[in-house]
């Protein structure tokens, strides 16, 4: 990598990063506070257990500065543009505008990564909208292990959040995955979850375990097949099957304060 890239101080992207269901990715951060700014606390997050929660959204970043990073970075191969960062994307209420901002400007397919917790407000799904794809989290279809996982923001409403992920299906034309963590607390409702994801019906639905340095320890290999078994027909993949393309970060630094301490 030339002198050039390993000075360049990345503020609003971390790129290329290695993602385990979009190839290599050019991440893009909305938020980029310093602390983590979310409606959840899941308790296996990478960024730590230090929030600011908010149910309220606003601009933290102007477009044009996002613009003018992208169009510094040096030559990049990547299969998508990914909004996630320090926290839940869809927070940032110039989403759309960013995303239009940046197809002017890159061929790429976008992507995000959001928690689904503000999918039932109607300018959040109407910004989801204009991606390619959108991975939407579920971990829990109870309350108890709701609080227990995702330590939601009061006011959150897990029925709701569930009924919206229906709905946005039933209205987005692109690709949509639902992604689950499981962990010991979750195993147990695998059953549960995948008669729920059969209601939404999503083009993939993504098994995850928390494979990257966090609080909580992965489920096994043998536990993640288990669980999968659940899943048939809706065509599943579990991060343990997928493989992770190799990149090189642009920035590690950045890299590893936006996604937690591993790339
Ligand atoms: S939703 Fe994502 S960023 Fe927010 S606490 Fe959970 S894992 Fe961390």
């Amino acid at each position: 990598m030339s002198s050039k890239t390993e000075t360049l101080n990345l503020k609003y992207t971390y790129g290329p990063v290695a993602s385990w269901r979009l190839g290599s990715s050019l991440g893009v951060d909305l938020l980029s506070g310093k602390e983590k700014i979310c409606t959840y606390n899941c308790i296996y997050c990478q960024l730590g257990r230090k929030v600011i929660y908010t149910l309220e959204r606003k601009n933290f970043v102007p477009v044009d500065r996002i613009i003018k990073e992208i169009e510094s970075l040096p030559e990049i191969n990547i299969d998508y543009i990914t909004f996630s960062g320090r926290g839940e994307p869809t927070i940032a209420s110039n989403l759309s505008e960013t995303v239009r901002a940046i197809k002017n400007i890159r061929k790429e397919k976008i992507a995000i990564l959001t928690n689904s917790s503000l999918m039932y407000r109607e300018d959040v799904k109407k910004d989801l909208l204009s991606f390619d794809f959108v991975i939407a989290k579920l971990d829990a279809t109870s309350h108890f292990l709701f609080e227990k996982i995702n330590y939601p923001a009061r006011k959150l409403s897990l029925e709701k959040i569930m009924q919206s992920l229906i709905d946005f299906r039933k209205e987005f034309h692109g690709k949509f995955a639902l992604q689950i963590m499981f962990i010991n607390l979750n195993k147990a409702q695998a059953q549960e979850i995948a008669e729920f994801a059969r209601l939404v019906k999503p083009d993939e639905v993504q098994i995850n375990t928390p494979l990257r340095p966090c609080p909580v320890p992965p489920l096994s290999r043998e536990e993640i097949a288990k669980i999968k078994e659940y899943f048939t027909n809706l065509n599943a993949i579990t991060v343990y099957e997928s493989k992770i393309k190799k990149v090189t970060p642009i920035s590690k630094k950045e890299t590893m304060e936006r996604r937690g301490k591993v790339i």
